[in-house]
């Protein structure tokens, strides 16, 4: 689960995740470059979710 520790938001090269309190990735910017996923220590933002988000 997310922590909220911000290392995915400092890593995101479209800058399209903010805490509030826990990341949520806006994605309507999200380039699914997996950056974010290749990032933190905790098995938290739901890079899975943004898949099936996208694809909805
Ligand atoms: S999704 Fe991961 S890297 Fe991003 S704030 Fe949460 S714990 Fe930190
Ligand atoms: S996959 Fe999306 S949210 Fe994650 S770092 Fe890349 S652009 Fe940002």
């Amino acid at each position: 689960m997310c922590v909220g520790c911000g290392a995915c938001i400092e890593v995101c090269p479209a800058q399209c995740i903010t805490l509030n309190p826990f990341a949520t990735i806006d994605h309507a910017y999200c380039t699914m470059c997996g950056s974010c996923e290749n990032t933190y220590p905790y098995d938290a933002i739901g890079w899975t979710e943004v898949l099936t988000k996208v694809e909805e």
